[in-house]
């Protein structure tokens, strides 16, 4: 009988029973494992990634509030050096600069100082004499009036004025002329006493206000200078004279420009009396 193929018979069965719990728990633990390894990478890249934002950052802040300090007027504000590399030049050049503009500003400040008291000066004095001028010489006379009020001392003035300049003028020129203004101004100067104030009011007249000296004073100091002019040698016109007007502060009531106008009518007379002399307040 050739082997014939049969159906398999079903003897019995065979259970294998396969524990997986313990499979599962190693896998849970791995992956616990490997989530806890990224988180702690993790956590290392964050605190270096703060920790060079911090680093970054406090430099560039303190930068910022150096510009603030800067343009609010604080010039003389500096940084730190406490980086390297590029920040490192940054601090650098912004101390660079802000010495620089430091250095600028002060430089325009002074000059500035400069220019305003020159201004100043010439504001109040007169360019070809270098005495005061008008103007200086009226504030003065109201400085030294409110003073000599307080104190009821007195206070004088003697108006001046070129006699026959404009025919000096006409002959010699007009740079002769500016020579001579200049001449008699240093010679007024230097005939005065410390305290006395000499000013070219305009043209060929000047002014002396003497404090402390009463109307006989003035007029003898007058008398001094009118004399003093008519001895003294010109180079080319030789001889000059001048005329002199004296008035004195009067009452509480009086004024600078009171006196001024007063010193200016007795000046008038003294032309009208032939010139080269001294007339007192009438
Ligand atoms: P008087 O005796 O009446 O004062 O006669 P005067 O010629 O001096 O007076 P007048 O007012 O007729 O002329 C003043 C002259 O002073 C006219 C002007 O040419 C001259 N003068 C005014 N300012 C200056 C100046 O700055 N330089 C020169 N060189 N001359 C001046
Ligand atoms: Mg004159
Ligand atoms: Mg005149």
């Amino acid at each position: 009988v050739a082997n014939k193929p049969t159906t398999p018979e079903i003897i019995g069965y065979v259970f294998v029973e396969f524990d997986k719990g313990e499979l599962a728990d190693k896998q849970r633990e791995l992956v616990q494992r490997g989530l806890l390894i990224v988180l702690f990478g993790l956590l290392i890249l964050a605190a270096l990634a703060v920790a060079m934002a911090d680093n970054l950052a406090r430099p560039v802040m303190r930068l910022v509030q150096a510009v603030n300090n800067m343009s609010s007027g604080k010039l003389d504000t500096r940084v730190s050096i406490t980086s390297s590399g590029e920040l490192g030049v940054l601090e650098n050049g912004f101390n660079q600069m802000a010495a620089r503009i430091e250095e600028v500003h002060l430089s325009m400040q002074s000059r500035i100082e400069e220019a305003t008291a020159q201004l100043a000066f010439q504001a109040r004095h007169d360019a070809l004499t270098g005495l005061l001028n008008r103007r200086g010489f009226d504030a003065q006379t109201n400085h030294d009036l409110a003073l000599a009020r307080r104190s009821g001392r007195p206070l004088s003035i003697i108006t001046v004025d070129v006699d026959h300049f404009k025919r000096s003028n006409d002959t010699h020129g007009h740079d002769v002329g500016d020579q001579v203004l200049q001449r008699l101004a240093a010679t007024l100067a230097t005939r005065l006493r410390q305290s006395d104030v000499v000013a070219r009011l305009g043209g060929e007249e000047f002014a002396v206000l003497l404090p402390d000296t009463d109307l006989e004073g003035a007029r003898t100091i007058a008398q001094e200078l009118v004399d003093s002019q008519a001895c003294l040698g010109y180079p080319v016109i030789g001889g000059l004279t001048i005329s002199a007007g004296v008035s004195t502060l009067r009452g509480a009531e009086d004024t600078a420009q009171e006196l001024l106008r007063r010193g200016d009518m007795a000046l008038y007379q003294a032309k009208r009396e032939g010139r080269n002399c001294v007339v007192v307040q009438a």
